[in-house]
């Protein structure tokens, strides 16, 4: 295994972003990760003091890992091992931020203390499903700052993106170019609120590369269930890409007529939201547990 410091972020993904860390393929690498806040967002009476930074919500994400022998075209795979979180999570809501802001009458930072697996606001225990908010690839043009998910992966804020999950993203340059932070300890589909519990960690994934097959966007695996992960800017939009990019993964692997697909995802499909408070906002498509039992990506 591997190690990869937070020292090392960036704050776009993109080609013109250096290696830090080099893999071969079938790598264990563990990424320390800052928290959205650059681990700069602290509560008054904060029990971990002073913030050792300025607060700098760029959403920072630990990388570029560059896995050889990942070429435009291919798809890298990327086992989610573990995900660590540190003592703290932090969040906040404003007045001035997210889907609920018209109704929040004050700005409130809090931190929370992450204790087996729990977390408590005002006496009501919350169980933590620790996920990855954002993680992509160098995008196949420009850069791509990373508050903002699209087909390269990026800030997707899906809160399947944990432990036991595996994520697939389209390779648009040499080594991937693989970037992620901005961890949440827990969030809700939607992130109504504008920011999930916000934790630095550390991420142990496996990375290796499917030569030669590629979806346009990525998709998860999850607990059985394969999602198509899509962002635009409204939600309709985006879970039309979803459920466009679906049908073309079935079709690439179910020997049924296109017309009869369709008839399929509307039985056994389920469109769902991911975040609706970044630059673009998220959609899912899931394809249920069980339909199709030896379906691969
Ligand atoms: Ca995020
Ligand atoms: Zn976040």
């Amino acid at each position: 295994m591997v190690y990869l410091s937070e020292d090392h972020f960036v704050t776009a993904h993109s080609s013109a972003n250096p290696a830090a860390l080099r893999v071969p393929q079938g790598e264990v690498v563990k990424v320390k990760t800052k928290d959205c806040y650059s681990n700069g967002l602290r509560a008054e009476n904060d029990p971990r003091g002073e913030a050792p930074c300025p607060v700098n919500a760029c959403n920072p994400a630990t990388g570029a890992i560059f896995v050889e022998g990942a070429h435009p075209g291919d798809t890298l795979r990327v086992e989610v091992l573990s995900i660590d979180l540190d003592d703290y999570g932090t969040m906040r809501v404003s007045p001035k931020f997210g889907f609920m802001k018209h109704k929040v009458t004050r700005p409130i930072t809090r931190a929370f203390r992450l204790k087996d697996g729990k977390a408590s606001l005002s006496g009501v225990e919350i169980p933590l499903e620790p996920m990855i908010g954002v993680i992509g690839v160098a995008p196949e043009t420009g850069e791509m700052d990373t508050e903002t998910p699209h087909q390269h992966g990026g800030n997707m804020d899906t809160r399947f993106i944990r432990a036991g999950s595996t994520l697939y993203l389209p390779v648009h340059h040499e080594g991937a170019l693989l970037s992620m932070g901005d961890v949440h300890a827990q969030m809700g589909d939607g992130e109504m609120g504008v920011c999930g519990l916000e934790c630095p960690a550390e991420i142990t994934v496996r990375l290796s590369v499917i030569p030669g097959r590629k979806e346009e966007c990525p998709v998860l695996l999850y607990d059985g269930v394969f999602y198509t992960i899509c962002s635009a800017e409204t939600l309709e939009q985006a879970g039309h890409l979803a459920a466009d990019n679906m049908l073309e993964f079935l079709k690439k692997r179910v020997d049924m007529d296109p017309d009869e697909l369709v008839m399929l995802m509307s039985l056994v499909c389920d469109l769902e939201v991911s975040q609706v408070v970044d630059p673009l906002l998220t959609a899912r498509v899931a394809l249920r547990k069980g339909i199709f039992k030896d379906l691969a990506f």
